[in-house]
């Protein structure tokens, strides 16, 4: 099937006791088992919850995986994917990353005993000097990265970490499996914030990891299982019922992407507009090769720090939040929101400046957004 078909499917009837069209919201922390030894297949909602579960196998179709898991919030699944790993390992993850990741790498994870090199994913040479024989056991690669919206060739760094018997993680937040598949191109984990593209409503928090063979998804349910920072039975039905609609909002948001980012393109007082979906792009025709689209999510250059203020402070259309993916247009500022966590030599050498504002468009009309944009642009 269609990956269209499978997404508006998403929960479809799984209730055979009552033929229920949407799935029910199986609020209940455990089940009843009908005699010693016998077990209905559910026991304990952490382990598995039949809402959680028609969640997970959508994701785990969606992404071409074995199985899929679903967390509390995309922090709590890369989590999960990180608890795979042991003291005296190391890893590559993308020098240009959701800030959250690099927190949690740096706050919690190096505390364990993981060390990481943040690396230029986007140049095989800088990956291949990050390795550490002996050591090296994952590259985490963000692509398009957040903020700055940079291209890693999927099947040349999938290839490269298998080489060197690393695993290839990837977070495929911004594309979604509607854009993109990593796993198709041999990719061993998907992780994903639930929160952004695949609820697309702004009002759940989620995360989800999907797992390529049978091995890895013992391993990751496993951990979902022993630490349990699982989704919710009302937060999962929120986001099945978000995934039926992913295909139109994403098919709408990356049109109007795309026109905010050529009107932004034309604009002489934008230094910069980082967007795939421009020809000029560094990473277009990578993007094209391993994606079927460009995404919604662009970040751009202003004159100065006192520009991006100015126009925080006077859209009226898009909205002043942290968070991407929705279907309401959102403006965000890196530097003091989703990267303040980064420190400010690393945030200038990737080029996260106090002149980068980014935006997450939504599904409004473009006329109103760039009538928007225009608007706090102008002189006062
Ligand atoms: C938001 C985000 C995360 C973290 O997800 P939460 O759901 O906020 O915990 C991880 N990676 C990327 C790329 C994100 O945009």
């Amino acid at each position: 099937m269609k990956i269209e078909t499978i997404l508006a499917h998403a929960g479809l009837c799984t209730d055979s006791t009552t033929g229920a069209i949407s799935t029910p919201i199986y609020q209940t922390a455990t089940f009843r088992h009908p005699a010693l030894g016998v077990s209905t297949g559910f026991d304990y909602s952490r382990t598995i919850n039949p809402t959680r579960l028609a969640l997970e196998n959508v994701i785990a179709e969606l992404e071409s995986g074995d199985r899929g898991f679903a967390f509390a919030s995309g922090m709590a699944a890369i989590s999960a994917v990180l608890m795979m790993f042991k003291s005296g390992d190391h890893l590559i993850v993308s020098d240009d990353l959701y800030g959250g990741t690099y927190r949690i790498f740096e706050k919690s994870f190096r505390q364990f005993g993981l060390s990481v090199t943040y690396a230029d994913t986007t140049d095989p040479g800088a990956v291949r000097d990050a390795v550490i024989p002996g050591k090296t056991r994952a590259v985490f690669i963000e692509t398009p990265t957040n903020p700055l919206m940079k291209i890693t060739d999927l099947e040349e760094a999938i290839e490269f970490a298998h080489q060197k018997g690393m695993l290839a993680v990837v977070d495929n937040t911004f594309m979604t499996p509607y854009l993109q598949r990593p796993l198709e191109f041999g990719a061993d984990i998907v992780v994903h914030s639930g929160t952004k593209f695949l609820g697309g409503h702004n009002d759940v928090l989620a995360g989800a990891v999907v797992a390529r063979s049978e091995e890895l998804s013992e391993r990751i349910g496993f951990i979902q299982n022993a630490t349990g920072g699982v989704l919710g039975p009302q937060d999962s039905w929120l986001l099945l019922r978000g995934l039926k609609t992913l295909a139109l909002r994403l098919e709408k948001q990356q049109e109007n992407a795309q026109a905010v980012a050529r009107w932004l393109d034309r604009n002489d007082k934008i230094k910069k507009v980082h967007y795939p979906g421009l020809p000029g792009h560094p990473g277009h025709s990578v993007q094209r090769k391993q994606s079927s689209g460009f995404g919604a999510m662009l970040s751009f250059r202003v004159p100065d720090a006192s520009w991006a203020e100015r126009i925080i402070n006077r859209v009226k259309v898009i909205t002043f939040a942290e968070s991407l993916g929705g279907v309401e247009s959102l403006i965000t500022y890196p530097v003091r929101q989703t990267h303040g966590d980064i420190p400010v030599e690393m945030r200038e050498k990737i080029g996260v400046t106090d002149d980068l504002l980014r935006l997450s468009v939504g599904i409004e009309h473009a006329d109103d957004l760039i009538c928007d944009l225009e608007q706090a642009m102008a002189a006062e």
